[in-house]
């Protein structure tokens, strides 16, 4: 019998980039929630010891290069597992667009290989092994809305953002993590004011939320890809009260508090950008 797991993209409500670390990685503290938009993950034990993903994606390898599948390698060496699964995953996450997409994939697998196999290893201890394949991963097992630090191993949970409705526009391009995190020259980086983003989760202020969202990597990925600035301010003209691009990119999100406001500029941005996505927040 399969199990069903899904897997929700998250956002970036803000993206500080700290320092760099002598090991060449850099430090971050990310803000993030998740969406509603969702891959969905079948998992299917096989009495074999063996590892079999299939997606049906132009984007994404099935083989050990997919994250899904690093993730139940990690899982089958480090719980000693001789049988195997068969993991099926549909994608809605546009890929490589800075909603995270890949890690849930991996959180997925791992609760859901937990419940599987019947081992009920504490959700800490399946973050620190997510952790060790993406830093996205840790937060991801728990989903909801948290401020991540280290390598994505340390995880705070915080309050649920304010009620709202999320604009997603993502430009025709991908965009390499690793690349964008190559261009940070740490002198002159933009920091954002994670604290208040912070205040006004438990405050419930969504004004004051649109106002302190911040992404450090945004500069960088605007000036490799200047659609992204294009998009941020189409959504802010046509009035989405707080705008950021999420992770290291293309992404842009824009927040707004009431729906029909949000259709409205939903229907606005697709005369804009290809792929658009109107959403709530379910962190
Ligand atoms: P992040 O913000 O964590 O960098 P992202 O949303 O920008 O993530 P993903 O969609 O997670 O990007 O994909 C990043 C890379 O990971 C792509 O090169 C993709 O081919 C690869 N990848 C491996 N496994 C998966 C998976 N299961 N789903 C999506 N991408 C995957």
């Amino acid at each position: 019998m399969a199990l069903i797991e899904r897997a929700p993209a998250k956002i970036n409500l803000s993206l500080d980039v700290l320092r760099k670390r002598e090991d060449g990685f850099h430090d971050l503290e990310m803000v993030m929630t998740t969406i509603d938009l969702s891959d969905r993950i079948e998992l299917f034990p096989l009495k074999q010891d063996k590892i079999e993903v299939s997606i049906e994606s132009r984007y994404v390898p099935s083989d050990e290069r997919n994250l899904a599948y690093k993730a139940a390698v990690a899982f089958k060496n480090k719980y000693n597992i001789k049988t195997g699964v068969r993991i099926c995953i549909e994608k809605n996450i546009p890929v490589s667009a800075g909603l995270g997409g890949g890690s849930s994939n991996a959180a997925a697998v791992l609760r859901g290989l937990n419940r599987l196999w019947r081992l009920n290893i504490p959700k800490e201890e399946l973050v620190l092994l997510g952790a060790s394949i993406d830093e996205d991963v840790g937060f991801c097992i728990y989903g909801n809305t948290a401020v991540v630090r280290g390598y994505g191993e340390k995880i705070e949970m915080l309050a649920s953002p304010p009620p709202c409705w999320v604009i997603l526009a993502k430009p025709n391009i991908g965009v390499t993590t690793r690349k964008i995190f190559e261009q940070i020259s740490v002198t002159d980086l933009y920091h954002p004011n994670t604290s208040k983003v912070i205040e006004a989760l438990y405050e419930k202020d969504f004004h004051k939320l649109c106002n302190s969202i911040g992404n450090s990597l945004e500069p960088i990925t605007s000036v490799q890809h200047p659609e992204v600035m294009h998009i941020k301010q189409a959504m802010l003209n046509i009035g989405a009260d707080g705008v950021l691009m999420s992770g290291s990119g293309p992404t842009v999100y824009g927040l707004v508090e009431h729906e029909n406001k949000a259709r409205r500029i939903y229907n606005g941005m697709r005369g804009f950008c290809e792929e658009v996505y109107l959403v709530r927040i379910i962190g």
